[in-house]
This record gives structure tokens, sequence and C-alpha cells, in this order.
């Protein structure tokens, strides 16, 4: 096997619980060499609501949205935006290398194990963008881990978010609207919202909102990077 990152062969190192069958073997996309190239995140390293790298228990942007929208953030990524992952998003997005959606499988796969939401959906590519890029990129990284419902529809921003500083980016309006399908949110008490990247958190927040208006509760997010 090769790595899809590299193109160098990769040898899976099974764990012994993989070995034992206690947990599921799934092969790996990615090589030691490159694997050793991630900043793995987590609550104990840094914000408990976000993930954020800080020293604190709780990051500054994290009050922020509790005390100006009442928003107890609930996000988890895992690798920290590292120039490895940056390099990552620019051959898969940029240069549209649709193979690289697969890298991470082993990794998001794991963390659907352990993390269950009676609704999973995703921010979605703008129309603008499904037709530049020829893909959606979060639908193709997630769909065959998670079971997918379309909740969101994107509008075309003026701008796109990587060409904006931070300020813009924590100014930018709401750009989704409901996605028109038939969900019986009764049924559904908790679901998640997935995403690529997580910046300033201002998307998630603006989609949050949208489903919160629909009646959703227990909102949570996740992105493979932050
Ligand atoms: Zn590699
Ligand atoms: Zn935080």
């Amino acid at each position: 096997m090769k790595c899809l990152n590299c193109n160098n062969s990769l040898v899976n190192n099974w764990s012994l619980k993989e070995l034992f069958g206690i947990e599921e073997m799934i092969p790996d996309n990615l090589c030691q060499f490159c694997r050793s190239r991630l900043i793995i995140l987590s609550a104990e390293k840094g914000c408990s609501r976000c993930f954020k790298t800080i020293d604190n228990n709780i990051c500054q942007d994290c009050l922020l949205w509790e005390k100006k929208y009442q928003i107890i953030n609930c996000h988890q990524s895992l690798f920290e935006y590292n120039r490895f992952i940056h390099s990552y998003f620019k051959n898969y997005k940029r240069y549209g290398d649709i193979l690289l959606a697969e890298l991470f499988f082993k990794d998001l796969y794991k963390w659907s194990k352990y993390h269950k939401f009676d609704l999973v959906t995703y921010i979605p590519a703008s129309n603008g963008h499904l037709k530049e890029r020829g893909f959606d990129p979060v639908w193709e990284m997630y769909h065959d881990v998670f079971d997918l419902t379309p909740m969101l529809v994107k509008l075309d921003a003026d701008k796109p978010q990587a060409q904006k500083n931070r300020y813009e980016r924590l100014q930018t309006p709401q750009t989704f609207y409901l996605h028109s399908n038939n969900v019986d949110i009764s049924t559904k008490n908790s679901i998640l919202i997935l995403d690529d990247i997580y910046t300033t958190g201002r998307t998630m927040m603006h989609a949050r909102s949208a489903l919160e208006i629909a009646g959703f509760k227990n909102i949570c997010t996740f992105s493979l990077s932050r």
C-alpha cells in the first residue's frame, strides 16, 4: 500500500486492540512519517469547548460566544492547523485532488464510532464553489464515514473565506438558509455539524443559528482541523 499523501510505501502498524479484534481493523491511508507531522488536539490540551490550544480551560472566543449569544460552544477537532494540514488542504481544495478526501478516513471513522448523534449534517459548498471546483470537499471527506443529511444551503459570498482576515471573518453576515427536506425534528435530540477547518468559529455559529431557528437543540460541531 502507498501513502495517499507522499506516495511512499505504507505499513499498517496495528494496535493490540485491533489485532485482538477489540477494535475494527481500518487500514491507514497516511504513512508514519506523514502522521508524525500532525499535532493532535484534545480537550485536555486546550479549550474544553473548542479544542483551541491554550493554557486556560475556556478560550476567549468561547467566553465571548457565551456572553454575547448565550451559546455554549461544543466543538471538537482532530488536528492543529499547521504546515502539514495547510498543504493538505491546498492540494485537496485548491488543486482539486479529490482522492485526498480519503486521507484521514481512519481518524474520522474512529472518531465517529465514539461520538453518536441523531442527525449528522455538514457545511455545504455554495453553488458557485461547487461549479468552480466540481466537487463538495466537506461532503466528499465525510460521506463514507457518517450518514449525512443535507440541512443547510450556503449562499455565495462576496469574497472566499480564505481571502478574509480575522476581523472580516467575524463580521461576515449569515450565509445559510435551511435545506427544504422534511426532517422530523421531534425525533432528533442531538445534531452534529461537520466542516473541514474551524478558524474563528463564525461559519459554525451561523450554521448553528440557522438550525436553532428551525427548532434544533443540542448542536455540536466537528472539523478535521482548527
Ligand atoms: Zn506519507
Ligand atoms: Zn474555545
